[in-house]
């Protein structure tokens, strides 16, 4: 047989097999060098405005307006007027249509919605780009379908819109949390006045561009910016009927007190320290990568993050060993890096306050491991940390950190890891990881939390409800229980 002649070629074969980077384009965002307020369907023009930046490299990003209590009052009357003006009485598959196109839309132009999110907010792409938008367009799809069969989840119960709703939203998932409260608000046909987290306004204001495309009758959703005074200007707004809120307990605690007596309606989504639970018969490299998205999805920066980890006395040596590994190859970096798994902390502050409780925590006596990690030298950064040799006492295992921090606790049975779970004044989600259905049931009975994630962790879905107990608020966002704080019922 004849020799085949093999063409001989030197090949590159690389010496090393980390990732390189993949950075994603910004061309496809156009952010403008200054926003007002979006009301009744014009562009105000701000009095005063502040810098909103990158937390990636403190670049300067645009000049937003900080809304005074005047402008809340004018976006207000805008939703009032939007709101007796035809929207509270259009039929109910009229107003899906909207939202059906509003949903579309953020579909089409997601990859810009995803770019600008990261940008602004410091979260990986890839989180933008596969939770983010994904499921704030799902938020509007979903609850487009419920608008023209309110009288079918509610049967004989003759559901009417609230009225005008103010809904604050915080800086974690900026778009996803306008879509929670947006969506459900006009499916049941009430109008809205949205103010976004001071540090990431810029997704919220994209918005408005969409309002437009979907042709959204104006002032059915005016969007005002600005720190917690126009919060607190829109909460005490007296032409408001509704008030829907995330974001931390102190603040929900005082919006509470601010209502009492007022007659309007209140629904606040608050803080958590989820108890992420891991039995010995779970598959253990299963629930390292559910610890691992419990708590370093999003930097941490998420109400439901399972930032107490409870581990079965049995298996705590071979369980934090993989669990440790695993942080070595976390990639912390560019948010815009198709393959960074931890972007930037999304604020000086909060970045503060981590470090704070993380200086605490090595007081008090735990035991600290951070993987080697090269940080970026501008912007704001936090290794991902596990915290060992914890006592449920200490301010770490108590107090949410919002933060890429993890607290790692034992227990021996059960019984004991429901009475420590249970052990704090939150109770918006809990996590159990075992092979066992009978013991996933026996505990999601006694688990004091909201959503309880049975071998899995940060699973959302439009059409299950979410919320919290105790100190982690009331009332329920998702879901036909999420239309609920937006009817009132002529029983
Ligand atoms: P806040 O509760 O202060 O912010 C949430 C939203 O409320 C923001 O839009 C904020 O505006 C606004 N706000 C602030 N003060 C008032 C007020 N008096 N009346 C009405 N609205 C107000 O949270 P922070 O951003 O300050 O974060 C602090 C801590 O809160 C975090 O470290 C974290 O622990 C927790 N947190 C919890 C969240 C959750 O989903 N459970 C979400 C965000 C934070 P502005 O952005 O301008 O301050």
């Amino acid at each position: 047989m004849a020799e085949i002649d093999k063409p001989r070629r030197e090949v590159d074969v690389p010496g090393d097999w980390t990732y390189a980077s993949a950075p994603e384009s910004r061309d496809i965002v156009h952010i403008r060098d200054r926003y007002g307020y979006y009301v009744g369907g014009e562009w105000l023009e701000p009095a005063e405005t502040y810098e909103t930046i990158s937390p990636r490299d403190e670049e300067p990003l645009a000049a937003v307006g900080q809304a005074t209590a005047e402008d809340v009052g004018r976006a207000v009357a805008a939703a009032r007027t939007a709101y007796a003006d035809g929207w509270s009485s259009l039929p109910g598959s009229e107003r899906a249509k909207y939202l059906f196109r509003i949903a579309r839309i953020l579909q089409e132009r997601s990859r810009e919605f995803a770019v600008l999110e990261s940008l602004n907010g410091g979260k990986p792409i890839k989180e933008s780009r596969d939770v983010d938008l994904p499921l704030a367009a799902a938020h509007f799809f979903y609850y487009a379908g419920w608008a023209d069969k309110l009288e079918y989840a509610f049967p004989n119960r003759r559901p009417r819109p609230v009225g005008v709703a103010g809904q604050i939203i915080p800086w974690n998932f900026p778009l996803l949390m306008l879509a929670w409260k947006v969506a459900p608000a006009l499916a049941c046909g009430n109008t809205v006045v949205l103010k976004p987290a001071e540090t990431t306004p810029l997704t919220a204001l994209l918005f408005c561009d969409v309002l437009r495309q979907a042709e959204l009758p104006d002032g059915v959703v005016n969007i005002v910016t600005g720190d917690g005074r126009t919060g607190a200007a829109l909460v005490e707004s007296e032409d408001v009927d509704k008030i829907a809120f995330t974001g931390s307990t102190e603040v929900g605690k005082e919006i509470q007190r601010r209502l009492a007596g007022t007659g309007k309606r209140l629904t606040l989504e608050l803080g958590g320290k989820a108890a992420n639970i891991v039995f010995d018969d779970a598959a253990l490299d299963q629930a390292v990568e559910g610890i691992v998205n419990g708590i370093y999805f999003n930097q941490g920066h998420v109400c439901c993050a399972g930032s107490r980890l409870f581990v079965q006395e049995s298996i705590y040596e071979p369980l934090v060993a993989k669990l440790e590994r695993r942080l070595t190859t976390l990639r912390v970096g560019d948010p815009l890096d198709k393959n960074s798994d931890v972007g930037a902390i999304n604020s000086a502050a909060q970045l503060e306050k981590i470090r704070e409780l993380v200086a605490s925590g090595v007081d008090e006596g735990a035991e600290i491991y951070q993987p080697p990690c090269v940080l970026p030298e501008k912007g704001y950064w936090f290794v991902p940390t596990v915290f060992t040799n914890v006592a449920q006492s200490y301010r770490i295992a108590q107090e949410e950190i919002f933060g890429p921090v993890l607290s790692v606790l034992t227990f021996r049975t059960p019984e004991e890891a429901v009475e420590k779970a249970n052990n704090t004044p939150y109770g918006l989600s809990a996590g159990v990881w075992t092979e066992k259905g009978s013991r996933i049931l026996w505990m999601a009975q006694r688990l004091r939390a909201g959503v309880v994630w049975a071998n899995t962790f940060n699973r959302f879905d439009p059409g299950s409800p979410f919320g919290g107990y105790k100190e982690s608020g009331f009332g329920r966002e998702g879901g036909r229980h999420g239309l609920e704080p937006y009817l009132e019922f002529e029983e």
